[in-house]
């Protein structure tokens, strides 16, 4: 807690150094383009003034910079005015601007931040609730060249991971006993050449009960390496330069045992350092952070990062945020996302508007990251209460029919591109009707229960189990061929044939029939979920309580 709390800090002095690095060059930036205003008057350019005014208003405020700050809020007043008059300013209004530029300018020359920032940071990563199921999900990343380490390190840290770096497959050992990594990523060609680096890890998994996930990078794609490495128990096998998207989704599929999803928060933010500190103050409590800098560019990370939530920024270059909001809200698929405007806009009937078009919630910059973070703790707990309602049924808790199926074609998209089987199952009681007309309706809910417990329990964490409708069941299993799923799910076949249920003293046992198809036999989730069916329908013939493989080719 005590180094968490101290990199937080070290972190950002590094991000208040860079911002009050680039505050020279961007006040010059503004009296440029303010020359360039008094030369011919252009309400482009006059727009873009006052945007930059606004920004460094919020950003200095935020990094404890008071004077700069004050200076920029003062100007950005005039320039307003200015605006909202129509009118150029008058030569004493020309004045006044000419004097405050050059208070900026001098103000940029000379920051003192002051002591304040880090008192905040400090207060709020000390009481903040999260903080203590915080899972560091450390990853231990062996690499020689430095360089390329740090690239990667940063890259992951990003989707919520500790990355430590080791030079040398020497250190291993030791930093495995100092703190057990999540996973394992290495690089098993080294400059001397030899592939000693796998033998070490062979060497540790030995001595631990439970194996750590190890990847392996490599430049090489020889067979040779490769096996080495297969055999020192790799689960992945990457090829540089890495693909850093399916890295961190190996990653997280290897150390997913968290309770909790960690929330994902999309930060939309033209202010490259203000985005880095809030982007700080998220991933120190454990949550996921992706900074999108360019608004122009959020659908990509919108639908494949698949935020919690959104912070955006109201001011920036291209499109606004209240825009990009409403373009975002056009959408089916993100209504329910919230959306948090950050901004220095205190005008009460502004925020209202912004509100209107689609925002759940203003915050005002400076914004104290305890405020930040309960803010943004309370909305994403209750949008996934909403979308637990949305997406769960009610009854098993399992997913439902409509999130079944938009998994199915999301499952089938990553197998497609990552090149590995998936299988999908449908599952049916027999003779379910007689159970309830034997026995009653609540004794048929609690059959329905039982055999959605005993799915969870068989099924890995990466599974996807979904009550397709009354009794009914759909199962997908990532990176499983048809003989492997054939065999997982006769086994629970048999395990379900084994449960005595019980109604007022008498015990009875059920039994259900299973139809499988997988991919890359069958390419499409449609095709997938038809073949199922008609493989289910096969076991039913069949004389029910078996599993049916679909073999034949589409
Ligand atoms: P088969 O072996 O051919 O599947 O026979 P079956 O009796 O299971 O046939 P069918 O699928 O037609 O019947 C399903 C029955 O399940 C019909 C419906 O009354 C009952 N059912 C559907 N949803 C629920 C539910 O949520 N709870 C209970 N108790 N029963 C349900
Ligand atoms: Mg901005
Ligand atoms: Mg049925
Ligand atoms: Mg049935």
């Amino acid at each position: 807690m005590a180094n968490s709390l101290k990199a937080a800090q070290e972190q950002l002095i590094v991000l208040r150094k860079a911002y009050a690095q680039q505050i020279p060059s961007r006040v010059a930036q503004m009296k440029e383009v303010w020359k360039d205003l008094l030369e011919s008057w252009d309400q482009e350019n006059l727009d873009t003034l006052h945007r930059m005014t606004h920004t460094l208003a919020g950003s200095g405020a935020t990094f404890g910079f008071e004077v700069l700050s004050d200076t920029a809020n003062t100007l950005e007043l005039f320039l307003r005015a200015i605006i909202s008059n129509g009118y150029p300013p008058t030569v004493e209004q020309q004045t006044q601007i000419n004097a405050l530029l050059d208070s900026l300018q001098e103000a940029s020359g000379d920051l003192h931040p002051s002591a304040y920032v880090y008192q905040l940071v400090e207060q709020t990563f000390v009481k903040h609730p999260l903080i203590s199921t915080m899972d560091e999900r450390l990853i231990l990343l062996v690499d020689e060249d430095v360089f390329q380490a740090q690239t990667l390190a940063l890259q992951i840290s990003y989707f919520g991971y500790t990355v430590e770096i080791l030079q040398h497959w020497t250190e291993i050992q030791a930093a495995v006993l100092r703190k057990p990594p999540s996973a394992i990523i290495m690089d098993i060609v080294f400059a001397d050449g030899n592939l000693a680096g796998t033998e070490m890890i062979t060497t540790i998994q030995r001595l631990r009960d439970r194996p750590i996930p190890i990847l392996f990078m490599s430049e090489r794609d020889d067979l040779g390496a490769r096996l080495q490495a297969a055999r020192a128990g790799g689960e992945a096998y990457l090829i540089k330069p890495i693909d850093v998207g399916y890295l961190v989704d190996k990653l997280d599929r290897l150390t997913t045992h968290q309770p909790a999803e960690p929330y994902r928060i999309l930060i939309v933010e033209d202010d490259s350092a203000l985005a880095a500190y809030y982007a700080l103050i998220l991933q120190r409590v454990g949550m996921i952070a992706v900074v999108v800098s360019d608004p122009l560019q959020i659908m990509q990370p919108l639908s494949e990062f698949k935020p919690d939530l959104i912070l955006m920024d109201v001011y920036m270059p291209g499109c606004n945020g209240l825009e990009l909001a409403a373009v975002i809200r056009q959408q089916e698929a993100y209504v329910g996302i919230p959306i948090m405007f950050l901004s220095m806009e205190t005008n009460l009937d502004k925020q209202m508007v912004a509100m209107s078009l689609g925002g759940d919630d203003f915050l005002t910059k400076p914004i104290q990251p305890d405020h930040l973070l309960s803010a943004v703790t309370t909305r994403v707990q209750r949008s996934r209460i909403l979308h637990s309602f949305m997406v769960r049924d009610s009854l098993t808790g399992l997913f439902n029919h409509t999130k079944t199926k938009e998994q199915l074609t999301v499952e089938v998209r990553r197998a497609q591109r990552q090149n590995t089987n998936l299988a999908f199952a449908m599952l049916d009681i027999d003779h379910f009707k007689s159970i309830n007309d034997n026995y009653g309706h609540l004794t048929g809910d609690r059959v329905i229960k039982n055999l959605a417990r005993l799915l969870q329990q068989r099924l890995r964490k990466t599974d996807f189990i979904g009550r397709f409708g009354g009794e009914e069941f759909a199962v997908i299993l990532t990176d499983t061929d048809g003989p492997t799923a054939l065999k997982v799910l006769d086994g629970i076949r048999q395990g379900f044939e084994q449960v005595r249920h019980q109604y007022e003293g008498v015990e009875f046992s059920v039994t259900f029939s299973c139809g499988i198809a997988t991919f890359p036999t069958y390419l499409e989730a449609i095709k997938l979920n038809d073949a199922a069916d008609k493989a289910l329908y096969t076991a039913k013939h069949a004389g029910r309580n078996q599993v049916v493989l679909a073999r034949e080719c589409c």
